[in-house]
């Protein structure tokens, strides 16, 4: 539970999970790195283990018992996400991929095995659905036919709001409302909790590859899903047995991204409008996709859903030859997947992170995506210009 709800959204970034620490004698969290804990008692490490397995809270004065279980560097992270998220709680494993990997195998556990999916979605979530790795099955359906495609087998509606990569947004409360009991997971890797709180929302699930703009650094791969007490439990009883748990260092970097989170995503969020806007203005390109440009946004979701429209944009340079010119051409900009970071990348959807996307759900080959980062975006245009002229 966040320990100060009512501090405002940006000292929650700053303080969150980090309320003990003057007690510690310590200015920045300890990271706790011992693969296992000692155990007081044969009994009390028993009742622990059991707790912990199960999907329990470490319990004050208790024994952590062994990493895969409980690590107090990772549950400060995911204090911390989970006040941004104002969730009850959250998880955090090694991945997104993990992530979403857990909440499908939890669903499969209590007896469902029927997911609706909403495309576009990221490319790993759309594989692993697709290929029905987990014991799952999926359904694709416009956002607004969500309702149509439940059925009594159903444990998940699943979303993306941007989608990755054109930045289609979906109208969560809508969803959420078709949806029923079933429980809709976000994924709100482009948005963060700084521009979109699916939660309040209705979503019952909110899910973040940290790997982007919570860590924030490109030098960080994690995962984290926030929820209810209920789901969280689950959550951590199936990370007990399969594994996938963050890495403390890795949980401890995810830690200290927050804490510029909001001035980061804001400042990036400036520099794509310009990038937008510039983009917009250049006869090569056929399209621009980025919520806060012309006709990207019918339903006037940014404002109301989404208090901005981000720093991730996708452009149309018409066809294969010409967007493979340009992702192989920027210097400043850096040609590799993955977004979020301080540093902008490019790259091509339809070649990288949405190679195993089924063909007629594919971006079209003249699609780039580009993450704006923390660059003067003077410079990211005179690069682009560059790129696309030479
Ligand atoms: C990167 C990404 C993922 C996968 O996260 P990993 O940390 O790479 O496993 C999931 N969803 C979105 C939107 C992403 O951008």
């Amino acid at each position: 539970m966040p320990q100060h709800p009512h501090l405002a959204f940006d000292t929650m970034a700053v303080h969150g999970a980090r309320e003990d620490l003057a007690g510690l004698g310590a200015h920045v969290p300890p990271i706790d790195l011992s693969s296992t804990a000692p155990l007081p008692d044969v009994e009390s490490g028993g009742d622990s283990y059991e707790n912990l397995a199960g999907g329990g809270v470490l319990e004050q004065g208790h024994s952590p018992v062994y990493q895969r279980l409980w690590n107090p560097t990772v549950a400060r992270f995911e204090e911390a996400l989970a006040g941004l998220e104002r969730a009850e709680q959250s998880v955090a494993y090694a991945s997104g991929m993990a992530a979403l990997s857990a909440v499908l195998l939890a669903m499969v556990q209590s007896g469902k095995r029927h997911v609706v999916g909403v495309r576009p979605l990221y490319g790993g979530t759309d594989h692993v659905l697709a290929t029905n790795l987990l014991g799952t099955h999926v359904s694709w359906a416009k956002a607004d036919g969500v309702g149509a495609a439940i059925t009594r087998d159903t444990g998940l509606v699943v979303i993306e709001s941007p989608g990755n990569p054109t930045l289609e947004l979906v109208d969560i409360a809508d969803v959420v409302r078709q949806a029923g009991d079933v429980p809709v997971l976000v994924d709100n890797t482009f948005a963060t909790p700084v521009l979109q709180r699916p939660l309040e929302l209705g979503a019952r699930l909110v899910m973040h590859s940290a790997t982007k703009y919570l860590g924030g650094h490109g030098d960080v791969l994690a995962g984290i899903v926030a929820t209810d007490a209920e789901w969280a439990a689950r959550l951590r009883g199936v990370r007990a047995l399969t594994g996938g748990i963050l890495h403390p260092l890795s949980a401890y970097l995810a830690h200290r991204g927050l804490q510029t989170l909001p001035i980061r995503v804001r400042a990036q969020q400036e520099n794509a409008m310009a990038v937008a806007a510039w983009l917009a203005e250049q006869p090569q390109v056929k399209n621009v996709y980025y919520p806060g440009a012309p006709g990207c946004d019918p339903a006037g979701l940014v404002g109301r859903q989404m208090s901005g429209p981000g720093s991730i944009l996708a452009f149309d340079m018409g066809d294969y030859a010409r967007a493979a010119h340009v992702a192989e051409h920027v210097e400043l900009i850096t040609h590799a997947v993955s977004l979020g970071g301080v540093d902008s990348l490019i790259q091509h959807p339809a070649s990288l992170t949405h190679r195993p996307v089924a063909p007629e759900a594919r971006p079209v080959p003249g699609v780039l995506r580009l993450s704006v980062g923390l660059e003067d975006p003077a410079d990211l245009i005179a690069d682009l210009e560059r790129a696309m002229r030479g």
